[in-house]
């Protein structure tokens, strides 16, 4: 933050408008059309690349204890805490062909973790693994999640390539039926949902994108057979072909460098630049992150969620970009709930931020040689407007005599694309191959969006009952007509940078909460004064970021330039407050939400 002290006012009306300004080049005049899904004409783009054949197998008729929705770290991490309470049959269901989820589906050439893995990995104590890198690459994260679920027992019962299609709840038999797309209908007398948060891939809305005839992939579904090479690069198929690459968010980021390094020429298409940090990746051993003693992980798990929240920490074990960043911001925020003094809050926030955002812009000129490419490069929003990255290779990219950045952002992205390429400034250009590194859609995923539609007592729609009221729900993890269904990683919980830590408390707690009705003989299912004072709870509290996002450059964080609901989506205290919460409300308060069974057929 050593730019703060030569920011004047003045200085800072001049860059509040120079924020505006950008924005409003990036806010598309129409309002929509800003993405398409990978589905009907564009199904081909979501296709699985990496299971291979799917194999036929028999449609299942049987009954489990608990059917898990998802094979990504959430669910893995649901069955392994399951497991650790000695629940018996396990079913986890997964649309993709192994375990992994994101890492699964994610294995684009460049790719890592941006969280420090010694605290993203879950579970090291349980494994007694140690990744060997500060950040670690998508592979190894990938392997992890498959030792998860090994060690655990949750390969056997596992459903891989398919995905479940309702859930319905009888209530004679008090167990959900589970149906799937591969003709399965199954009874689980409990269900964990884990679906993700980003999991449905989406296109660029580029008119005419549907006619490019030239090779295409999204990076989500890497196709190694066209490039060649590994996730570590080697990319040699594309040593003869003009490739573009359109999007530069946190995946933009970390593929760049590796098809700069391959492609006989590359074409980087930005519209809004990335803030990017140093990474400062480094090879780690067991004695650089303290694992010589039982716990070492969950505490420096602790430790960082702790310091992103904002508070005081007798040592910062991670000390990287995001406990620099987070911890601060998040400290300005902590002491305005506590002073509620929003204009003093608003300055402050607003000071550490343009020197924070001015040491990201300084660092590009010092980086990118040609000064055009650098000021294209350069970020002018908010720090948090967009998810922050952080690579020491992308910047130094530009260098290179076989890329070229296109600035896209007067034309509101790519403005066509035609048989052969890109038109961006009425300027063609030719491509070979063009890979969409444009994200996936938020809120699509999960029971919620109503792609998987949950019927709960009554023959209630949970997609239909939550639209009209809103969702309820209490600790975002169990809701009154829907029992024994708890949602992981959902909306009024807590969220954090380091979802697997989130994902890992929403597990054991669901774990707990089965295990206890388990040995009750009871239904889990919360009353509706319960979700009432939770909902009341986090709207209590809820503090208001609409002035914040209202001023931010587009992107998922605002619901492209939207502004996101305001409303009581999250508990309001921060994650590492709602852990210490759902500990005590466990110890304490578990009865609650437990009722007796009326059958004893299961
Ligand atoms: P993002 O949604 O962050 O980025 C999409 C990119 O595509 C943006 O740069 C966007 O530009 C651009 N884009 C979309 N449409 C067009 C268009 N028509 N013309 C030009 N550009 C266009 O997706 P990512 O896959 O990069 O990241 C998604 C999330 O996945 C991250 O925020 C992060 O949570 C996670 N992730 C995590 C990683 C990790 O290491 N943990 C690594 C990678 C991803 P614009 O900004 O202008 O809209």
């Amino acid at each position: 933050m050593t730019h703060s002290q030569t920011l004047s006012p003045e200085d800072l009306g001049a860059l509040r408008e120079r924020y505006r300004i950008e924005r409003e080049r990036r806010v598309r005049p129409d309002g929509s059309g800003q993405y398409l899904s990978a589905d009907a004409e564009f199904g081909y783009y979501a296709e699985d690349p990496y299971a291979g054949e799917r194999a036929e197998r028999e449609s299942l008729r049987d009954r489990v204890d608990v059917t898990v929705v998802g094979g990504g770290f959430g669910g893995i991490l649901a069955g392994a805490r399951l497991r650790q309470r000695g629940v018996g049959r396990i079913r986890v269901v997964e649309k993709g062909g192994g375990f992994g989820g994101t890492w699964y589906w994610n294995r684009y050439p460049g790719i890592h973790c941006d969280i420090e893995s010694h605290v993203y990995l879950p579970m090291l104590d349980e494994t007694g693994y140690v990744p060997e890198w500060k950040y670690a690459p998508g592979e190894e994260i990938r392997r992890h999640a498959v030792r998860i679920a090994e060690k655990f027992d949750l390969c056997a019962d596992a459903l891989f390539s398919t995905s479940v299609t309702s859930l319905t709840w009888d209530g004679t038999d008090e167990t959900w039926i589970v149906t799937t797309d591969r003709g399965d209908t199954f009874r689980s007398r409990y269900v964990v949902t884990a679906t993700g948060t980003l999991s449905e891939l989406k296109l660029p809305g580029i008119p005419g994108i549907g006619t490019y005839r030239g090779h295409t992939f999204h990076t989500s579904r890497w196709d190694y057979a066209y490039t060649g090479g590994t996730p570590d690069g080697g990319l040699t198929g594309l040593a003869d072909k003009r490739v573009g690459v359109v999007g530069t968010g946190a995946t933009g980021i970390q593929v760049v460098p590796k098809l700069a390094e391959d492609a006989a020429y590359l074409y980087v298409f930005q519209r809004t630049p990335s803030t990017v940090d140093v990474r400062g990746n480094r090879r780690t051993t067991a004695a650089d992150v303290g694992a010589d003693h039982d716990g070492w992980a969950r505490e420096r798990r602790e430790n960082f969620l702790r310091v992103t929240s904002g508070e005081t920490v007798e040592e910062d074990l991670v000390a990287d970009g995001w406990t620099a960043s987070a911890g601060l911001l998040e400290k300005l925020l902590s002491s305005f709930r506590r002073q509620g003094d929003r204009a003093a809050f608003e300055a402050a926030y607003e000071l550490n931020d343009a020197a924070k955002m001015n040491g990201i812009r300084a660092r590009v000129e010092e980086v990118v040689a040609d000064p055009g490419t650098a000021e294209k490069l350069k970020p002018w929003y908010r720090y948090m407007c967009k998810r922050p990255t952080f690579s020491d290779l992308y910047l130094q990219a530009f260098n290179r005599d076989n890329v070229t950045l296109v600035d896209t952002a007067d034309t509101h992205g790519i403005e066509r694309m035609t048989e052969r390429g890109a038109v961006v400034g009425g300027t063609e250009y030719e491509l070979d191959c063009l890979i969409l590194a444009t994200g996936f859609s938020v809120g699509v995923s999960g029971v919620s969006s109503g792609r998987l539609p949950v019927t709960g007592r009554d023959g209630v729609r949970l997609q239909e009952a939550w639209r009209a009221h809103g969702p309820r729900t209490l600790h975002g993890l169990t809701s009154n007509g829907f029992p024994n269904l708890i949602q992981l990683g959902g909306t009024q919980s807590a969220p954090s940078v380091n979802f697997t830590h989130v994902l890992d408390e929403h597990a054991v707690h669901a774990a707990a909460l089965i295990a206890a009705a388990e040995e009750r003989g009871a239904i889990v299912e919360p009353s509706r004064e319960a979700e009432d004072d939770w909902i009341a709870l986090c709207a209590e509290g809820a503090p208001d970021h609409a002035w914040f996002h209202a001023e931010c450059t587009p992107g998922y964080y605002n619901a492209e330039g939207r502004g996101r609901p305001n409303g009581p989506t999250a508990y309001p205290h921060g994650a590492a407050a709602f852990h210490d919460l759902l500990r005590r409300w466990r110890e304490e308060s578990v009865g609650e939400v437990l009722r007796p069974r009326s059958t004893t057929a299961n």
